[in-house]
C-alpha cells in the first residue's frame, strides 16, 4: 500500500487517516517483533510511543477484537482490559477519532 503525501501530512497534523498501516511506525520493521507473548509485550509496545497513527491502530483492534499482538500501544492483555472496562463502546473508531479531533485520545484508554 502505497502512501499519498496528503495522507501522510493529514497523520502529521494529527488528523484521522484510514489508510493508517503504512503510517505505522512498525511499518517496514520485522512484523512478529509485535507478536510476541506474555512479558515480552510491554517491552515490544515500546515502539508504539510516538507513532502518528496510534489511535487508528488502536480503534481497529478494539472494533475488530483482535486478540493476538500488539496493536496502538496495548498488549492483548490491556485491550481485553479495556473492552471489559468499556462495554458501552459500539465503535472505538468513532470514539478515538473524536477523541484524536479533540486532542483528548490518550485519556480513552
Ligand atoms: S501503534 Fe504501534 S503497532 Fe500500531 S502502527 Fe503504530 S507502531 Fe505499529
Amino acid at each position: 500500500m502505497s502512501i499519498t503525501p496528503v495522507t501522510a501530512a493529514a497523520a502529521a497534523e494529527g488528523q484521522w487517516v484510514t489508510e493508517w498501516a503504512p503510517l505505522g511506525k512498525c511499518a517496514g520493521s520485522d512484523p512478529d517483533a509485535l507478536f510476541v507473548q506474555g512479558k515480552a509485550q510491554r517491552a515490544a509496545k515500546i515502539v508504539c510511543k510516538g507513532c502518528p497513527v496510534v489511535a487508528e491502530c488502536l480503534a481497529d483492534a478494539l472494533d475488530n477484537r483482535t486478540e493476538f499482538g500488539v496493536w496502538g500501544g496495548m498488549t492483548e492483555r490491556e485491550r481485553r482490559a479495556l473492552l471489559r472496562r468499556r462495554p458501552d463502546v459500539r465503535s472505538w473508531t468513532a470514539l478515538l477519532s473524536t477523541a484524536k479531533a479533540r486532542g483528548s485520545e490518550g485519556a480513552i484508554a
